[in-house]
């Protein structure tokens, strides 16, 4: 599994993590098994949050991460209603009982709410400083929630801007992931395959996705994955709820596109005019 460094943290993170939206919907010893798999296969980063099943989630994955903390990159988020400075600290330790876990490598805000940002942010470093954080993030920022998010805490300090990407949804390529790469934070991108909105097969968009992974001996997704990862500092986090889809999303690690394959795909997925809001699910 190729890793990288993850914005300013000092820390390697593989590419390819494991999201776990709706996967305490899933039979819980298979999705246990999945995450576990993925563990295995080196899919460490794993992505959670407090709302995901009301804490049925963080539950979940504390239990899939019991006696492997060490080996995981574990990030969860705080609801915006609660990200009060006191709220945030209060609903950081419910996700750290819920994952069975004394610290979380990152904890970020899942989109803007109506606490101001000093206030969660200050949380956010209160939290640090007690060792119950290693790093912090934001989620679902555009570029002038970046630049207000920058401007009052400096450079170095937000590890990641977690954003909906997808062949499908392009919209960050315009000015989220240059501002992240100028200003050194993380690009994680959400619903890499759109959620449940993967190319269709026999549409002309999956064909050609189904041609170039013919060439490499690889899948679809494993493919759609590349391409979203052909930036460097973008990480995905696709949710599987079974075994043998984590095996497939772990072989998109290694796969390299040509400039010819990604240049099909960005002719069969246009990113299209930059809209007037960033898009979130
Ligand atoms: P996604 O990862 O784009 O797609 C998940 C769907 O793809 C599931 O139905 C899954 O099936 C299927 N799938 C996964 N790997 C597959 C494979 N190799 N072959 C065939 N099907 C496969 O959707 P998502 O859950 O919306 O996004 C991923 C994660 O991003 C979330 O779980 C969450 O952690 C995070 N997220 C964050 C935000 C935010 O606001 N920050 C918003 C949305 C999502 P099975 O489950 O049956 O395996």
């Amino acid at each position: 599994m190729r890793s990288a460094s993850f914005g300013p943290t000092g820390r390697e993170v593989a590419r390819v993590g494991q999201g776990t939206w709706h996967l305490e919907m899933a039979d819980r010893t298979q999705a246990i098994a999945a995450l576990r798999r993925g563990l295995d296969l080196g899919l460490t980063h794993i992505d959670t949050a407090e709302m995901y099943g009301s804490g049925a989630a963080e539950a979940l994955v504390g239990e899939a991460i019991a006696g492997r903390r060490d080996e995981v990159f574990l990030v969860s988020k705080v609801l915006p209603s609660n990200a009060s400075r006191k709220g945030t600290i209060a609903a950081c330790e419910r996700t750290l009982r819920a994952l069975r876990t004394d610290r979380l490598d990152c904890y970020l805000l899942h989109w803007r709410g109506g606490h101001p940002l000093a206030e969660t942010f200050a949380a956010f470093d209160r939290l640090q400083q007690d060792g119950k954080i290693a790093s912090w993030g934001v989620s679902n920022f555009d570029e002038d929630d970046l630049q207000e998010a920058l401007e009052l805490v400096g450079e170095g300090r937000i590890a990641c801007n977690q954003v909906l990407y997808h062949l499908q949804e392009r919209a960050i390529e315009h000015a989220v992931i240059p501002w992240c790469r100028r200003h050194d934070v993380a690009v994680v991108a959400y619903s890499p395959f759109g959620h449940d909105e993967f190319p269709r097969a026999g549409s002309a968009g999956a064909q050609v996705l189904t041609e170039i992974a013919s060439a490499h001996a690889a899948t679809p997704r494993q493919v759609a994955l590349a391409f979203l990862l052909r930036e460097a500092g973008v990480f995905a986090i696709p949710k599987a709820a079974r075994t043998a889809h984590v095996e497939d999303n772990a072989g998109a690690a290694d796969l390299d596109l040509s400039e010819d394959e990604l240049a099909r795909i960005e002719r069969a997925f246009p990113r299209g005019p930059k809209p007037s809001a960033l898009p979130m699910i």
